[in-house]
């Protein structure tokens, strides 16, 4: 799996590299570098809090860890360690997408083996973490078992957080909407399907310490009524399953998509927002999200495909061709539907670009999500998408780079060792052929992806030269 071309070198030239924001100690005899089983070689690692990239550094890695960074040339390693040439390229924490069901963006029936094969379609494409949000057949149990199958370090897998089986009120939304489910539908079925409902404050707290005992570190709470069309959780019963969840260490993460929806999640205590609202947010909302630490997670690529579609747009696009499961690309041909008109899907966009660009001003915290497995959002391609959405909407590339690697970590509480490149971080890296702060588009130029150690195979990259 690992590239083994060059031979080990062992250089004690000066430490010359000026400005170089790394380890600056002279190499020695009891550095760890020398455990070191892989040396990414001669590379410059963007910084997106900075948003400056670094003077050439070697990057020893050790198992699945980052062991040192020091100034290209000068790290000392093991005769026998595998060495990754990235001379002249640059290095990013792999990318961190928060709202990715496992799945291959087709519509109809997956089978197994089409998840797992999604799940190595992140890793081609540089996404080393995801968080799964119930829904779409992720369940509690479904995603212990994902997790248990990927635990090996040689399964191609993203590293795997989630939510388990989303939680909702009888007869909302997904349930009576998107599944059209009746309403004396059977728990046992929604639960097969992703969902929980609740109806009585009791109900919360044995549901809670289920969620807890399966090791999950977040719950999903669906609010949404469709236009007020379906009944959905109530106000009351938001703000005990935030309260329960807090008790118990848990994060709430809140669908919504309408401003009303954000408020009343926002106002409970919610600690992030999945979707856009798909009308204005107001100001004041985005400054109690930034006094909050609440994260808005706006999942453009998701509204891209319905948007695209209205237009009359339908085919995608090479980058996501290139990687793609031939039965979702298949699937895809016989699906035409899209809820907004061309005339809806272009203002609807500039409302959901807006919010997202003052939600940043304000300083709300934020983190990417593509919504993956929806028609048309597919493993990997879409979070490089929802990058450049995120561009599009006036953020720089750095906020962006950010919001998928920092801001990505923190929405999942790793931020001790995920999203970052620094020693006694796994040891995750997507490294491009070009700069990724010069143009958010350089993100799909990929030259190599590490995920816990390990390079990764068969990686897609838009660029074919340095
Ligand atoms: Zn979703």
């Amino acid at each position: 799996m690992i590239i083994r071309s060059f031979l080990p070198y062992v250089v004690a030239s000066a430490l010359l590299a000026v400005g170089c924001q790394v380890n600056e100690t002279p190499p020695s005899t009891d550095d760890l570098s020398h455990r070191g089983t892989l040396l990414v070689r001669g590379v410059s690692i963007v910084d997106p809090a900075t948003g400056r990239a670094s003077d050439p550094v070697d990057i020893s890695i050790g198992g699945e860890k980052i062991l040192a960074i020091a100034p290209a040339g000068t790290m000392l390693f093991e005769p026998d360690a595998a060495v990754l040439d990235a001379r002249g390229r640059y290095v990013i924490a792999g990318l961190i997408d928060v709202h990715a069901h496992i799945g291959d963006g087709g519509i109809g029936v997956q089978t197994d083996a089409d998840r797992a094969r999604a799940l190595a379609q992140f890793l081609r494409y540089g996404v080393t973490t995801i968080f799964v949000p119930g829904g779409g057949g992720g369940n509690d149990d479904h995603l212990a078992a994902w997790k248990n199958r990927c635990r090996p370090v040689t399964e191609p897998c993203p590293q795997l957080f989630g939510s388990g089986a989303l939680i909702t009120a009888p007869g909302s939304h997904p349930i009576s909407t998107i599944w059209e489910m009746p309403d004396d539908v059977d728990a046992a079925t929604l639960y097969a399907r992703g969902a929980v409902t609740v109806e009585h404050v009791e109900e919360i707290g044995p549901l809670l310490d289920q969620k807890q005992a399966a090791g999950l570190g977040a719950i999903k709470i669906v609010i949404e009524d469709w236009m007020g069309e379906v009944p959905r959780l109530s106000n009351e019963l938001i703000r005990h399953l935030v309260e329960a969840a807090h008790e118990r260490d848990m994060r709430v993460l809140a669908h919504i998509s309408t401003a009303q929806h954000a408020g009343d999640a926002v106002r409970a205590g919610v600690d992030g927002l999945m979707h856009s609202a798909e009308d204005s947010i107001a100001d004041e909302l985005f400054a109690a999200m930034a006094a909050q630490g609440t994260y808005y997670v706006p999942t453009l690529a998701l509204y891209d495909g319905f948007f695209d579609r209205a237009e009359g747009q339908t085919a995608p696009e090479p980058y996501a061709v290139a990687g793609a499961s031939p039965r979702a690309l298949a699937s895809l041909e016989s699906f035409g539907v899209s809820p907004f008109t061309a005339e809806q899907a272009r203002e609807t966009r500039l409302v959901l670009l807006d919010n997202l660009r003052r939600a940043a001003a304000a300083g709300v915290p934020l983190a990417v999500g593509s919504d993956v497995n929806n028609p048309s959002v597919f493993p990997g391609y879409s979070t490089h998408e929802e990058l450049e959405l995120m561009v599009e909407a006036g953020l720089t590339p750095a906020q962006v780079l950010s919001a998928a690697t920092l801001g990505g970590a923190a929405f999942l509480v790793q931020e001790h060792e995920l999203g970052r490149i620094a020693a006694g971080s796994v040891a995750d890296l997507l490294i491009l052929d070009h700069n990724p702060l010069e143009a958010i588009e350089h993100s799909r130029t990929i030259y190599a992806v590490i995920h816990r150690g390990q390079q990764v195979e068969g990686v897609i990259s838009a660029s074919t030269q340095p």
